[in-house]
């Protein structure tokens, strides 16, 4: 199963991951994840997406898009691959296309999570407090501007992947296990 969750920050895009991944035996594979890990480890792509990381933006197509060709290489993404947080640009959606294209290989699903601003920024702000402000791109500034990049590069992605007939949206306003019935509905699981 090759998946891709879209939604905004704050949209439960980790929390439904956790589902997926289990229920189909894939990795989730969150660009976030691996960049937030570079800059812990402090090596180069690290230090360099740092600033841009903790101001909102985001970091460089032919960087993500490196990372990501790669780590599809490994063999737990054999059998298919959970994408969360990738891709956020349409050359990154293209690029994507591509390298699945090489091998022979088609997207199964892109799964929206959609909520309104106000409750994106709220649970933002909820996270942060719960995690004593682990992120720095949780601040409620920052946020607004992640938000203003999600809609501006983005959520093109939406109508992208609604034209090629794989986007099913989920009402990301309801409680947690409802929106994983959704999707569990949604996906035929
Ligand atoms: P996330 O954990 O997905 O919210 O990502 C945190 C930050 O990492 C984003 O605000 C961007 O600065 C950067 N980032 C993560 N994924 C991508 C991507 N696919 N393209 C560009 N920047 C990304």
């Amino acid at each position: 199963m090759r998946l891709i969750l879209l939604g905004g920050p704050g949209a439960g895009k980790g929390t439904q991951a956790a589902f997926i991944t289990q229920r189909y035996g894939i990795p989730q594979v969150s660009t976030g994840d691996m960049l937030r890990a570079a800059v812990k480890a402090g090596t180069p792509l690290g230090l360099a997406a740092k600033q841009i990381m903790d101001r909102g933006d985001l970091v460089s197509d032919d960087i993500i898009i490196g990372l990501v060709k790669e780590r599809i290489k490994a063999p737990d993404c054999a059998r298919g691959f959970l994408f969360d947080g990738f891709p956020r640009t349409i050359p990154q959606a293209d690029a994507l296309g591509a390298m699945l294209a090489q091998k022979g290989l088609k997207l199964d699903a892109v799964i929206e999570i959609t909520a309104d601003a106000d409750t994106l920024v709220a649970r933002v702000a909820t996270r942060a407090k719960e995690t004593g402000g682990a992120r720095a791109d949780d601040d409620a500034q920052v946020v607004r501007k992640r938000l203003d990049v999600y809609r501006e590069l983005t959520e093109p992605l939406v109508t992208y992947y609604k034209g090629k007939g794989l986007l099913k949206t989920v009402d990301g306003m309801q409680p947690v296990n409802e929106v994983t019935a959704a999707i569990r509905h949604a996906l035929g699981a």
